[in-house]
C-alpha cells in the first residue's frame, strides 16, 4: 500500500510530497513539529501533545495553520489513509514561504503543515525493551558550534526579528562574559578610541565571515592595528567607531546600539576605507 501525506491542504502520495525550496522549514529550521504514538488506530496523548504544539508555535510566534478542530480531523485523516493501526503521526509546522531574510516574512504568509503516518510493528519496540539498550554520553551544546554555517537558524531569525522590531538592522549576541560574539547574519567589529581595530578571534563562539577574512587582510595592507579578541558592550558602547561585515553587507557602519549613538553618529571613516577596498582584495573568479 503506497503512503499518503498531506502538505498544504493536499493528501498525496509520499513519494512525491514536496515542500517549497524557499519553506522557513527549509531555510532556517523556522518550525516545530509533534510526534504522536497511534495504538490500535488511535491517538495517544493527542490533548498533550496539540497543548505543547500550540505553546511551541505561541513561543515562536507562527500562528496555528488551521483551527485545532480541523487540525485534529487531518491528522485522522492521514491515519485513516496509511491504515495505521500501531505506529506514529508526524506533524511539521514551519512559518511557511517566503523569499529568502531572517526577518519574520509578511503575517499574510500562511504557516507550512506537512502531516505524515507510519505503521510500525509493535513486536519489534518489546523485542528491544527485552534486550535494553546501549547509551553513550555526549557534551550538552546544542548549539554551539556556531562555526559551522548551519541552516539551523531559528535562535538568529528570532534575534533580527526582535532588532527588527527595536527599530534596527542587527543583533549581537553577547556570551555569558558580557562580550559581543557576532550579528545574527554578519561579524562584529569595533574601532577603539585609540584606533585599534577589534574583532573576536574565530576559533569558538562565531562563524568565521569570509568578508570577515578578506577585510583582514585589507587591514594588515593598510597597516591599521588589529585585535583579534572579544570586545565586551560596554567597550563597543564607548568605541569610535562599530561595523558588521558579510557577503550581503561588505562593512556596513553601526551608528546605534542599544539606543545609544557610537561615535560621533555617523558612520566611521575606517568602516569606509575598509568597505571601498574590499573588492581589491576578494577574490573573483572568472
Ligand atoms: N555570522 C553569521 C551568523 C552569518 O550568518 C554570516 C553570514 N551569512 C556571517 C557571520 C558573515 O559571514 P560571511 O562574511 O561569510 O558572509
Amino acid at each position: 500500500m503506497s503512503r499518503i501525506a498531506y502538505v498544504n491542504g493536499q493528501y498525496v502520495a509520499h513519494a512525491q510530497a514536496a515542500v517549497h525550496i524557499e519553506d522557513r522549514g527549509y531555510q532556517f529550521a523556522d518550525g516545530v513539529y509533534e510526534v504522536c504514538e497511534v495504538r490500535g488506530g488511535h491517538l495517544v496523548d493527542e490533548r498533550r501533545h496539540i497543548e505543547r504544539l500550540v505553546r511551541s508555535l505561541g513561543e515562536i510566534r507562527i500562528a496555528l495553520p488551521m483551527p485545532l478542530a480541523a487540525l485534529k480531523v487531518v491528522l485522522r485523516e492521514t491515519i485513516r489513509r496509511n491504515r495505521v493501526r500501531h505506529g506514529f503521526v508526524y506533524l511539521q509546522v514551519t512559518r511557511g514561504v517566503a523569499r529568502r531574510d531572517h526577518y519574520f516574512p509578511d503575517p499574510a504568509t500562511p504557516p507550512s503543515l506537512v502531516v505524515t503516518a507510519r505503521a510500525v510493528d509493535p513486536a519489534k519496540g518489546e523485542a528491544v525493551a527485552r534486550e535494553g539498550i546501549a547509551v553513550i554520553t555526549t557534551p550538552d551544546n546544542r548549539w554551539e558550534r556556531v562555526d559551522i554555517k548551519t541552516v539551523g537558524l531559528l535562535p538568529n531569525v528570532l534575534a533580527k526579528q526582535a532588532a527588527k522590531e527595536a527599530g534596527a538592522r542587527e543583533a549581537w549576541f553577547v556570551d555569558g562574559e558580557g562580550r559581543v560574539t557576532e550579528g545574527g547574519s554578519t561579524n562584529a567589529w569595533i574601532v577603539t578610541p585609540e584606533g585599534r581595530l577589534v574583532t573576536r578571534h574565530a576559533d569558538s563562539g562565531i562563524l568565521r565571515g569570509i568578508t570577515r577574512t578578506v577585510m583582514l587582510d585589507v587591514a594588515e595592507q593598510l597597516q591599521l592595528t588589529v585585535e583579534e579578541r572579544p570586545f565586551t558592550v560596554a567597550e563597543a558602547l564607548a568605541a569610535r567607531e562599530a561595523f558588521v561585515t558579510s557577503a550581503t553587507n561588505f562593512a556596513t557602519p553601526v551608528v546605534r546600539i542599544d539606543g545609544q549613538i557610537i561615535g560621533d553618529g555617523r558612520p566611521g571613516a575606517v568602516a569606509r576605507v575598509l568597505r571601498e577596498n574590499f573588492h581589491s582584495f576578494a577574490e573573483v573568479t572568472p
